[in-house]
């Protein structure tokens, strides 16, 4: 087969991976799923690197199916984003996540609950209406949430995102820019858009001991993201050395397995328990 770039072999690669038997699947079924309670929420703790404080976590979805087991986000997320299914999942997880945050402020924890928005959901002009919906249904002030939104959705079409974002921000919303380092943004959209925080990725925290270009570049983002006015997140934190090194550059909040891997509703709060003893 090699040399011949025939259409029927030259197609099999990540773009048609939607077509394997598994995976038409997994995605005729997530709308049940949804409904069948087969979808869960993890939580991720966020901590601010100086003082270890717990400054709040990142909702991350899980399905435990029921024939495959425990079906991991990066094989159902992408291929809902190339239907309308993740409209119905973002919607989901987003009532979800307000009301165990609603939930949180009420016995007096303080805590900034992140969700995960897809590009789709973010050139989709209802976004910020459903949000404002789902938000008083469950009464939380915006101001608790932060949307996480990655580089590469706001840069396939900046005008269109940057609109949606705008109207995000003046509603109260944090909002925080995900995967930093892995895209192509452009200096100057960043600068428009009215975020929060910046979280850089962590193929580049994992190597930042290994690596002195992967140091650089942690150095230099963190501060860009301070003289742009953000707060700035190291995802992917798996040892203290890197904790050590984050507090070295000024980095305000580490996420990582080092502090928790992400975990489900009852451990996190026996996580929060256990950190205030
Ligand atoms: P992400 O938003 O970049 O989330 C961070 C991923 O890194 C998570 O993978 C998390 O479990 C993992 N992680 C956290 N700490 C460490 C660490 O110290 N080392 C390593 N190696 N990994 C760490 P996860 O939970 O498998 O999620 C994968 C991706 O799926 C997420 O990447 C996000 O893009 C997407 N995703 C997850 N939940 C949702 C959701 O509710 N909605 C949307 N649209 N996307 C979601
Ligand atoms: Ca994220
Ligand atoms: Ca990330
Ligand atoms: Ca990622």
């Amino acid at each position: 087969m090699a040399g011949r770039s025939h259409e029927g072999y030259a197609v099999y690669t990540s773009a048609f991976d939607d077509h394997s038997p598994r995976r038409l699947t997994l995605m005729s079924e997530l709308r049940q799923a949804l409904e069948r309670d087969e979808l869960q929420i993890y939580y991720q703790p966020k901590v601010a690197v100086g003082s270890g404080r717990l400054y709040g976590a990142e909702a991350l979805v899980r399905w435990n199916h029921p024939k495959h087991g425990f079906v991991p986000p990066d094989e159902f997320i992408p291929m809902a984003e190339r239907t309308r299914m993740i409209k119905h999942l973002t919607l989901w997880a987003l009532k979800q996540t307000f009301r165990q945050c609603a939930e949180w402020h009420r016995q007096g924890l303080d805590l900034i609950v992140s969700v995960n928005l897809s590009a789709r959901d973010l050139h989709d002009p209802e976004l910020p209406d459903i949000i404002a919906g789902v938000a008083a249904a469950s009464r939380v002030q915006p101001s608790w949430m932060m949307l996480e939104i990655t580089e590469s959705s706001i840069m396939t079409d900046p005008e269109r995102s940057l609109d949606i974002i705008q109207r995000l921000h003046d509603m109260g919303y944090k909002l925080s820019i995900d995967d930093f380092g892995t895209g192509y943004s452009s200096l100057a959209y960043l600068k428009k858009m009215p975020l929060t925080e910046l979280k850089i990725d962590k193929s580049f925290v994992g190597d930042v001991l290994k690596s002195d270009n992967d140091a650089v570049i942690v150095k230099a983002t963190i501060n860009l993201a301070h003289n742009l006015g953000l707060q700035v997140t190291a995802e992917g934190v798996e040892n203290q050395q890197i904790l050590d090194m984050l507090d070295d550059y000024a980095c305000d909040l580490a996420q990582g397995y080092y502090l928790s891997k992400p975990i489900g509703l009852e451990d996190f709060n026996q996580w929060m328990r256990l950190e205030a003893a």
